[in-house]
Parts: structure tokens; sequence; C-alpha cells
């Protein structure tokens, strides 16, 4: 875990955490999120699935290069290659089956029910609403989020500021007053630093578990 910075205003009114790989850890579901994708757009494209693999990801690197070594979402990536964002929300709640992979995580539940007593918790994921909302009765946690907001909702990705705007405002908390908390330093936790909020970059769900004991 590394602790970038506190919310400027010094209080925490609201937790925006990213959902995958930070309120869950499964090596096996998060390949499959990136390759189900690009399968797809391979069947698509009519090409096999390591050429597809290997153009979007030459693209990314080369993204990552020309933009001192800042991280492309997957689904930006893919709007480079034609594919709308209409048409990527549209694969992932099709292809997505959380329950596949996840199950209740009591620790998770017992840490959120108890962040939960004194500010909101808002889910800001890239993927859509759809899928964030099944991933959240998989792990048992749906109960503890006043707020979803997924690619589906302001219809850009993260690292756009738009969707950790819009978790804010809709937490009824000034950006001021919120913490991200996420994997992806890129992804995650920049643009919210740059608004004021504080920022959290977790290795995974086990980092979560310890947010208690960081006396936030
Ligand atoms: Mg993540």
């Amino acid at each position: 875990m590394k602790i970038y910075a506190m919310p400027a205003a010094g209080r925490i009114e609201a937790v925006l955490f990213d959902m995958d790989s930070t309120l869950y850890t499964h090596d096996e579901y998060a390949a499959f999120q990136i390759e189900s994708p690009i399968r797809r757009f391979a069947e698509i494209r009519r090409v096999p699935f390591e050429t597809a693999r290997s153009e979007i990801e030459a693209y990314r690197a080369e993204w990552a290069r020309s933009h001192g070594g800042a991280a492309l979402s997957l689904g930006n990536a893919l709007e480079y290659f034609g594919i709308s964002l209409t048409e990527i929300v549209k694969w992932r709640e099709e292809l997505y089956d959380p329950a596949d992979f996840l199950g209740k995580d009591e620790r998770l539940r017992g840490v959120l029910e108890e962040l939960k007593k004194s500010c909101a918790l808002a889910v800001v994921t890239n993927n859509p609403v759809l899928a964030a909302r099944k991933t959240l009765a998989a792990l048992g946690v749906a109960h503890c989020f006043s707020v979803i907001v997924g690619l589906d909702t302001c219809m850009v990705s993260k690292p756009h500021e738009a969707p950790f705007l819009k978790a804010a405002s809709a937490c009824g908390a000034t950006p001021h007053t919120c913490l991200a908390v996420g994997d992806r330093y890129d992804i995650d936790i920049a643009v919210p630093l740059k608004l004021g909020m504080g920022g959290i970059v977790v290795d995974g769900v086990e980092d979560v578990y310890r947010l208690l004991a960081t006396r936030l």
C-alpha cells in the first residue's frame, strides 16, 4: 500500500474505490477480463487472437512511451481501433460473469461496513454499472456502496476526471473531502490527486483489509 495524500480538506466524507484488483484480487478473472474483449475484437477483425493482442499491446506501449510512461485503459485502446464505447460496454456486459470467479468476502464486508459508518462509499470503475453490480453482489458487499459510477455513467474511461467528479457529487461530497483507493496509480489515483482528493494505491484486496488500521 502506498498513501500518496489524504484529502485536502483534512477529513474524509467519501471513499471512491476502484473495483477490479482493488475490492478483490483474482489473477484468472483479471486475465479473462482482458482476453475476452480482445478475443471478440479478433473475431470481428477476422485475425488470430495473438495478432489482435499484439496490435493492441503495441499501441498501448507506444501510447505509454509518448505520454511519459502513463497507462492507457484497454477500453481507450479498443476505441482507437474503431470499437465504440457503447460497443465496449455491451461486450463487457455480455462477456463477464463475476460470480463464475468470485465469492463472498466476509473480511471485506466487515471493513466496508465499518468505513461506511463515517463516510459514503462509492465504486468508480471502467466496467459497466451492470458488471459492477454483479461483482459487488458476488462479493457480498453491494449494500455497502451508495454510489456506482461505471463506464456507461459518463461514457468516458478513467483516468478522465468526469467519473471521479460524478462519484463525489453523487456522494454529496466535494473533491477535497474524497479519498480515492485503487490498484493503478495512472488510472485510479493521479487524477484524483490533481482534484484535491486523497489517494492510496493498493496491491490488492489484502491492502483494503488494512485500511482501517491506517486510521483514515
Ligand atoms: Mg483496478
